[in-house]
């Protein structure tokens, strides 16, 4: 016999657990299921103080305590400038941020939801959806055993893959290709006080630094930066040694764990029309981890989507519109962070997030001759400010090594990358990229 619910929720992250805890509060029958069993090391550390805030309006301040989450004392930056500069937690008006152990603080989030009411489902992995007229079909597999569940709604709260809205026939926008590369490194045995509790952030030529103790006399290190940019040989070794204060911090150091790497690339979904689908958390919309917010969002976008999905599609709508201008507001405030790094505006890490500014006058000639000659980071890099990744890699191959005409380049690519960039930044990133000789022309 198959199982019913009127709300699956999938994925039992910040976004996800949440939303299925107010579901089951609101009387829905909620099954949450998470593909771990909270078992590995989950990335994010620092949570805002106004998180704290949030989990006490929610009645879930004792979480906090718990996990055993420590005060953050604040924040120490060389961003712009060689320089240290210091922003004490007491800065803040909601007061200190807290430093979190994810795993335990994500899975006690699930066992709120579970308190509540929601059936959860760890070491499940929800593997494919089908539309029904009642709802939704879905398939899950915890090791061997296979299980169909249907319901009439669906939260997608599978982090920046949104699969399941992707699935149904939603849309991604995808604005960059960061990644985090990040270790755990241990003090060495003779250093007491090895980390103090603070974040520090560092500015470098293939990206930024951030790292932050955690757990017992341990510090995670992460380099942000772009996927392409960290294809060289050991991309974080060579990027630790261009740092000056993430180097001095990570000195006397001894034990590290291996590798990992995160995706980080800041996104926007949207789900698609009349179906009861609603993305929750990253899968909703995703920041640079430098907003140090993720975990905020991921606690209001649970809310929000659990109240949508079950008031029906146009409430689905309104949200994402409300997204929508979110992300716009977050695209204009990382342009303005990244704009205070000057010292390296012209590498493509940095070029890629700078806002094109003044407009850009376009001198090519709609019938001139369009060839892609050499792509390298650099020449992509203004334009990359300006569209996405992939509309640069469309109007690339549009061109192709025997050329086109302009318009017919920009025609093909926007058939090829279809999404909501009007034509006037097409125009621009084509002029941008024939500057920075990406393409040539024969005019
Ligand atoms: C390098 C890095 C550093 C960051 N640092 C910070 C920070 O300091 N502070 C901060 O606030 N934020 C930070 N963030 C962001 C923050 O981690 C995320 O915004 C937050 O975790 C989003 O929560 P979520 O619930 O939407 O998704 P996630 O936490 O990604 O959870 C998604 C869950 O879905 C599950 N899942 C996926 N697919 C399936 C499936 N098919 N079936 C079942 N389960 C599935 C996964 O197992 C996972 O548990 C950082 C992010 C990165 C990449």
């Amino acid at each position: 016999m198959r199982l019913a619910f009127d709300v699956v929720v999938v994925g039992g992250g910040p976004a996800g657990a949440v939303a299925a805890r107010q579901l089951a509060q609101n009387g829905a029958g909620v099954l949450l299921v998470e593909a771990s069993r909270y078992d590995r090391y989950r990335i994010g550390e620092v949570m805002d103080a106004y998180g704290r805030y949030l989990l006490c309006q929610l009645g879930m301040e004792h979480v906090l305590e718990s996990v055993k989450a420590v005060q953050c004392d604040g924040v120490v930056s060389a961003w712009g400038t060689d320089d240290l500069a210091v922003r004490p937690a007491i800065k803040n008006q909601h007061g200190a941020a807290m430093i979190l152990n994810r795993r335990r603080f994500d899975a006690a989030l699930a066992n709120e939801a579970a308190r509540a009411g929601a059936t959860v489902w760890l070491g499940t992995v929800a593997t494919s959806v089908r539309p029904t007229r009642e709802g939704f079909l879905l398939e899950l597999a915890s090791g061997t055993k296979r299980t169909g569940v249907s319901c009439e709604r669906l939260v997608d709260a599978t982090g920046r893959r949104a699969t399941f809205v992707r699935r149904l026939g939603g849309t991604q926008r995808i604005r960059d290709r960061m990644v985090g590369l990040g270790r755990r490194l241990s003090a060495s045995d003779d250093e007491k006080d090895a980390f103090q509790s603070v974040l520090l952030l560092e500015s470098v030529t293939q990206g930024y630094w951030y790292s932050v103790p955690v757990g017992r006399r341990k510090v995670m290190a992460v380099l942000m930066t772009d996927g392409d940019l960290a294809k060289i040989a050991r991309p974080w070794r060579t990027a630790l040694v261009s740092s000056a204060h993430t180097l001095s911090r990570l000195e006397a150091t001894g034990k590290r764990s291996k590798l990992d790497r995160w995706d980080a690339r800041s996104l926007i979904s949207r789900e698609p029309a009349k179906l009861l689908v609603v993305a929750a958390g990253d899968a909703a919309m995703a920041c640079d981890p430098l907003a140090a917010d993720g975990i905020v969002r991921a606690i209001r976008s649970g809310q929000a989507a659990a109240v949508a999905v079950m008031a029906g599609a146009d409430a689905i709508h309104e949200l994402g519109a409300q997204r929508q201008r979110a992300f716009t507001e977050y695209e204009a405030e990382r342009a303005n962070t990244y704009a205070i790094e000057r010292r390296y505006g012209q590498l493509p890490f940095w070029a890629r997030r700078l806002p094109p500014s003044p407009p850009v006058p376009i001198t090519i000639d709609p019938l001139a001759l369009v060839r892609a000659v050499e792509a390298t980071a650099a020449s992509r890099a203004r334009a990359e400010a300006l569209i996405d990744p992939s509309a640069v890699r469309a109007i690339l191959r549009s061109a192709g090594a025997e050329g086109r005409t302009a318009v017919d380049v920009l025609a093909r690519a926007r058939a090829a990358s279809p999404g909501l960039t009007p034509d006037e930044k097409w125009v621009s990133a084509l002029e941008l990229l024939v500057r920075g000789g990406a393409l040539s022309t024969d005019s």
